[in-house]
């Protein structure tokens, strides 16, 4: 081997202390590099197996059979679910061996740890021994699929669509639904639609409900839920037993990128203008909310939505609400057109209370705007109570007689299933549909059916 003219000039014994210090040095340098995965020919820990199975709607088992040269110290799953980016580290157990079989069982099955179906769940293994290895799996992918089925998918784009049963062009269908809402609604709201949207058909209520959240409103009422959008995760559930499973995925999907759009972590995006745009962005609504609408003009009904917290108790008037949630968005859109709803959803998203951000852009406060859209409906102003005489709950209202809910074969109606209990319970911990404001959950349309003497609906048209 060749040396360098320089080498030759080092006399022997300092080459051979400069060899020992270089390997001292190397060995020093070995020890003080942070433990990090062990990946050799022969590494010290091995994994044999290791799996990830959903049992859903209970939870996930996590299993890992490993090895190693030293004592097994801990075995750790870390995981991220969905869209969400904040990540669970769990300790699987497991009876101390050569080879150890450890197990977790992540349960989902409560209000707080529920994760919907159809979840993607990124996880990987991290196994550590007493000589301070430690081995990583490499990252894999679970479908939290609802184990009680056999599932079948179609996806375009960055929705996927899951069914089970022979309703492929049903779930056809629906995927298309959902691709068209978010084409119509992302440049209107200026919301992220290049992120996946998870959606779960179900053929039967009873199926359904045993896959929402234990402890959700949907469950708790018994009223028939049509769907549900879980907007952090970006996942939707619906039913398609009905006629309304088109309006349905629709609507609730809006409910995705309203939260994308407009989703603040100082304050919820108020249940009018969620409510509004979800239908609003339904390319399949019913025509129940517009005769509600009429009606409630005619009647002298009208609600002074833009100022309620949350969800009227009563059913009649929850449908009033959806019909002028609808309206005052359509009016608000009229005004200021898309732009202006896009910069409305930004300034809430920011901070900007919704007085102010609707001073911004429409010039007007929620009265006045109230009472724009009013004027334009032909309806009589509001004038809101004094703040001394007000009662924080909706006055109530005499029944009339031609504005009636009927049953829905298989379910109860919202009247049957409403106590007043219940109500009052739903009125302090709910906001609208949304009954799970905080966990960002919106539940959606009711089925209910309205039969009022049919009045010709109203839009609000440019002059041209
Ligand atoms: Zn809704």
């Amino acid at each position: 081997m060749n040396q360098l003219p320089w080498q030759n000039m080092i006399p022997t014994c300092i080459k051979n202390i400069s060899s020992v210090s270089i390997l001292i040095l190397v060995f020093g340098l070995l020890l003080m590099l942070p433990t990090t995965s062990i990946n050799a020919a022969n590494p010290p820990i091995e994994v044999i197996d290791f799996s990830a199975t959903s049992e859903f709607p209970k939870g996930i088992r996590f299993k890992v059979k490993a090895t190693s040269t030293s004592k097994i110290e801990s075995i750790a799953v870390r995981f991220k679910i969905g869209l969400i980016t904040t990540g669970v580290y769990e300790y699987l157990s497991y009876d101390p061996a050569d080879t150890v079989n450890a197990e977790l069982f992540y349960s989902t099955n409560t209000l707080a740890g529920y994760i919907p179906p159809e979840t993607i769940i990124k996880y990987t293994f991290e196994i550590q021994d007493s000589n301070q290895n430690v081995y990583n799996t490499e990252p894999q992918e679970l479908i939290y699929e609802d184990a009680r089925f056999d599932w079948d998918r179609v996806s375009k784009d960055e929705v996927t669509v899951a069914f089970h049963g022979p309703i492929q062009s049903r779930a056809e269908t629906i995927l298309q639904v959902i691709i068209d809402t978010l084409k119509n609604m992302g440049p209107v709201l200026g919301a992220e639609t290049s992120e996946p949207i998870r959606v779960t058909l179900y053929n039967n209520q009873k199926e359904m409900l045993d896959a929402l959240p234990i402890g959700s409103a949907a469950v708790g009422r018994e009223l028939i839920t049509e769907g549900m959008a879980f907007n952090e995760e970006g996942s939707l559930v619906i039913l398609v037993g009905g006629s309304m499973a088109n309006g349905t995925a629709s609507h609730e999907v809006t409910h995705i990128l309203n939260h994308r759009a407009g989703h603040s972590i100082f304050r919820r995006i108020p249940s009018w203008l969620h409510e509004g745009l979800a239908e609003y962005g339904n390319i399949e609504p019913g025509y129940s909310y517009s005769y509600a609408l009429e009606f409630a003009i005619a009647a002298d009904r009208l609600l002074p939505h833009l100022f309620m917290q949350i969800l009227p108790g009563d059913p009649e008037d929850i449908i009033i609400f959806y019909g002028q949630s609808r309206s005052i968005v359509e009016y608000m859109i009229f005004l200021e057109g898309n732009a202006g709803m896009r910069q409305l959803l930004k300034l809430h998203q920011e901070g900007t209370n919704m007085d102010d951000a609707l001073m911004s852009v429409y010039g007007m406060d929620r009265l006045e705007l109230t009472n724009a859209w009013r004027s334009e409906l032909g309806a009589s102003p509001y004038v809101p109570p004094n703040i001394a005489e007000s009662k924080p709950t909706a006055v109530s209202y005499p029944t009339v007689e031609a504005f009636t809910l009927t049953p829905k074969a298989g379910g109860m109606t919202v009247a049957d299933s409403i106590d007043n209990n219940q109500s009052t319970q739903l009125q302090s911990t709910s906001g609208s549909c949304n009954t799970q404001a905080d966990n960002e959950t919106e539940i959606g349309v009711i089925s209910m059916f309205l039969f009022i003497a049919v009045i010709s609906t109203r839009r609000f048209r440019r002059k041209s």
